[in-house]
């Protein structure tokens, strides 16, 4: 019998910050120490889907290794046999389904997503891609092909998701039992337990969430920021003139990051951090807390990271896209003979 599988992937075209890290690697490695045994787990590294928006190519191969580093760091177990870590462009049968897929989405269908929207009208016209376009249908193909059924994704994903579900549902229905469709959102969410809403803040602007795409950086703690120069973005962190320490995300924005911050960078509880500061009046006390929390946070992440041999992390990839070929081609097979590439007795 083989398992249900739980797909995954994390698209790296920067560097991480702190966000990224307790907002989306921890959970994803938590989860498949948790699920492993039960489930298959396919985490992977979305590397086609890296430049539908301009990046710098120089950099891209050392990314993708990053992002599989960045995983071991937080703590994948690379010797679990359930779990798997591959480059989706080492494995065709992405671009393959990708193409048959195309041939059978509407283009209206790909332009009423909210995200080619809203990524268009921020990019402009001129620069938009056909790739950024139509990556809803590699995403359909990265998880139809591994026969997922369970995706966890953020609210942004959604429609993308419900997508795989559609495209999987039409081919079904006109050629029979081609795909296992997705199971739907709703039961995803049940699934993985709602979204944890988890949200840290940007430094300077509290009011708007910390992104890798900052372009000053000032307000965003990068996971490979020098962790003296990290404390410091911490000590200058925008507070407010309430005077008092209180968790209070209206009044007071900044404080309440900083206590979130701390929480998560102790994996303590935030009542118990409260509890430690609420009503202290030195900020500047508060904030060295902090910033010294940071400071060695970073410094043992760092470590771990530079820790990460390359040779197990090259010979985990290679494992597991030699394992995840000969599943991936075995569904490309048969959307091929389904659509009459291929003779149904092939
Ligand atoms: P960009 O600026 O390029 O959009 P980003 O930092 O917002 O970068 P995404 O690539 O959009 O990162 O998201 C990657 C993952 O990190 C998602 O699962 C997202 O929910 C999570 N994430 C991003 N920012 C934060 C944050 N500030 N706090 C918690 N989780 C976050
Ligand atoms: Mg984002």
């Amino acid at each position: 019998m083989t398992k249900p599988t739980i797909l995954t992937g994390l698209r790296a075209n920067n560097d991480l910050t702190i966000g990224n890290y307790f907002g989306a690697i921890l959970p994803m490695v938590d989860m498949a120490k948790q699920k492993a045994g039960e489930y298959q787990i396919n985490m992977f590294i979305p590397d086609l889907h890296s430049f539908t928006t301009p990046i710098n190519h120089d950099e891209l191969q050392e990314q993708i290794m990053n992002n599989a580093r960045l995983f071991a760091a937080a703590g994948l177990p690379l010797d679990h046999d359930d779990i798997y870590l591959y480059r989706q462009s080492y494995i065709s049968a992405h671009s393959e389904l990708t193409w048959i897929l195309n041939c059978f989405t509407g283009v209206g269908e790909m332009g009423r997503m909210t995200e080619f929207k809203d990524k268009t009208a921020k990019i402009g016209d001129d620069r938009v891609s056909v790739g950024l376009f139509n990556y809803p249908v590699l995403m359909a193909a990265d998880i139809l092909l591994y026969n997922a059924d369970l995706i966890p994704v953020g609210d942004d994903q959604r429609q993308h998701l419900e997508f795989a579900r559609d495209i999987a549902e039409r081919m079904n229905s006109r050629f029979g039992d081609v795909f296992v469709v997705p199971k739907p959102v709703k039961e995803q969410h049940e699934f993985f337990g709602k979204d944890q809403g988890l949200r840290i803040k940007d430094l300077q602007d509290p009011t708007k969430k910390m992104s890798k795409s900052d372009d000053s950086g000032k307000g965003v703690i990068f996971l490979g920021d020098d962790p003296e120069a990290a404390a410091k973005k911490i000590m200058s962190a925008t507070t407010d003139t309430e005077g008092e320490i209180h968790f209070d995300r209206e009044k007071q924005p900044g404080i309440s990051n900083l206590l979130e911050i701390l929480t998560l960078l102790r994996g303590g509880d935030l009542q118990q951090t409260i509890g430690e500061f609420e009503g202290q009046t030195r900020y500047g006390e508060f904030k060295k807390v902090v910033a010294n929390e940071t400071k060695a946070f970073l410094a043992t992440f760092q470590e771990r990271l530079a820790a990460v041999s390359d040779e197990a992390i090259t010979a985990k990839l290679r494992a597991s896209e030699s394992a995840m070929t000969q599943t991936a081609n075995a569904t490309l097979r048969r959307a091929q003979q389904t659509v009459g590439l291929r003779p149904k007795d092939s």
